[in-house]
C-alpha cells in the first residue's frame, strides 16, 4: 500500500513538473528563435557585450513587430511596423547598444521610438529611457507594446525630436534611430560631458552610423558602419 501511495505520489509530481514545464515553453515559444538569433546574428559578427546579449536574449521582439509578422520576428531583417517606418535589423540593435556602453541607472534619450523595441532592449540593460516618436500612432503603439512586456522606466513622449528633451536633459547617452542630413545641435547639448551618441546620417538610405563623445565639452566624431535608416523628418515630412 505505502509502496503504491509513493509511486502514485511520483507520479504526480512527475506530470507537474511536466505541465509546469510545458507551460513554461507555451508562455514564451519563441525562446528557441531567440536564442538562435543570438547565436547566428549576434555571435557570429562583433557583438561582444555581455549585457547587450543578455538583454537581446531577453526582450520578446515577436511583441513588437504586426501580428502578421509575427513568425518573421528573429529573422535578420529590418521589418515594417506601418506608416512607411520599420523596426531595425536585430544585430543593428545590438551594435547601437553595444556601441553606446550602456551601465545600469544611465539616462538615455532615444529619438525615433518606432515599435518600442530598442528602448526596451536599453530598459532591459538597467538604463531609464526617455524617448520621441513623430508618428502619434506608432508612439501609442510603442507605449502599448512596452506595457504588455513589463518595461516600466521607460518614458514615451509624441513629438519632432529634433530638439532633444530639454526638461530631462543632460542625458548620459543619447541614441537617434531616423537619420537626419545633419547632426541636430541641440541633441550634441543635451549630453553630459563623457556622454556618448550614437546617429545614422545623410542623404536618404545612404547613411553613416557614427559615434560621437563629448570631452572637454568638445564633440569627437568616429565612423561606424554604413547603414540605411528611414529619415529624421518635421512635422510636414520634410527632411532634416
Ligand atoms: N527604434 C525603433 C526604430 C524606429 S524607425 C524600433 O526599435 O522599432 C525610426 C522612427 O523614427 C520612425 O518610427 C519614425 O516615425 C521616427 N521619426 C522620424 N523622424 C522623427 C523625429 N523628428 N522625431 C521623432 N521621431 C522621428
Amino acid at each position: 500500500m505505502t509502496t503504491f501511495k509513493i509511486a502514485a505520489m511520483t507520479l504526480f509530481a512527475v506530470v507537474v513538473s511536466l505541465s509546469l514545464g510545458l507551460a513554461g515553453s507555451g508562455a514564451d515559444e519563441f525562446a528557441a528563435q531567440r536564442e538562435k538569433m543570438v547565436a547566428e546574428q549576434l555571435g557570429g559578427r562583433d557583438i561582444v557585450d555581455a549585457s547587450v546579449i543578455k538583454a537581446m536574449q531577453t526582450v520578446p521582439r515577436h511583441r513588437f513587430v504586426p501580428g502578421e509578422l509575427r513568425h518573421l520576428a528573429y529573422h535578420d531583417t529590418p521589418l515594417p511596423i506601418g506608416h512607411g517606418q520599420t523596426i531595425s535589423q536585430p544585430y543593428i540593435v545590438a551594435l547601437m547598444s553595444q556601441v553606446l556602453a550602456v551601465a545600469p541607472g544611465r539616462r538615455i534619450l532615444e529619438i525615433g521610438t518606432g515599435s518600442g523595441y530598442q528602448a526596451a532592449v536599453l530598459a532591459e540593460m538597467g538604463a531609464t529611457v526617455f524617448s520621441i516618436e513623430i508618428v502619434p500612432e506608432l508612439g501609442r503603439q510603442a507605449i502599448d507594446n512596452l506595457q504588455a512586456s513589463g518595461y516600466g522606466n521607460i518614458r514615451v513622449k509624441i513629438g519632432d525630436g529634433y530638439q532633444g528633451w530639454p526638461e530631462h536633459a543632460p542625458f548620459d547617452a543619447v541614441i537617434v534611430t531616423c537619420a537626419p542630413t545633419r547632426i541636430p545641435e541641440p541633441l550634441k547639448d543635451q549630453l553630459v560631458e563623457g556622454g556618448r551618441m550614437v546617429i545614422p546620417v545623410g542623404e536618404k538610405y545612404a547613411q553613416q552610423l557614427v559615434l560621437l563623445t563629448k570631452q572637454k565639452g568638445e564633440v569627437h566624431q568616429e565612423k561606424i558602419v554604413d547603414v540605411r535608416f528611414v529619415p529624421m523628418v518635421d512635422r510636414q515630412g520634410k527632411t532634416y
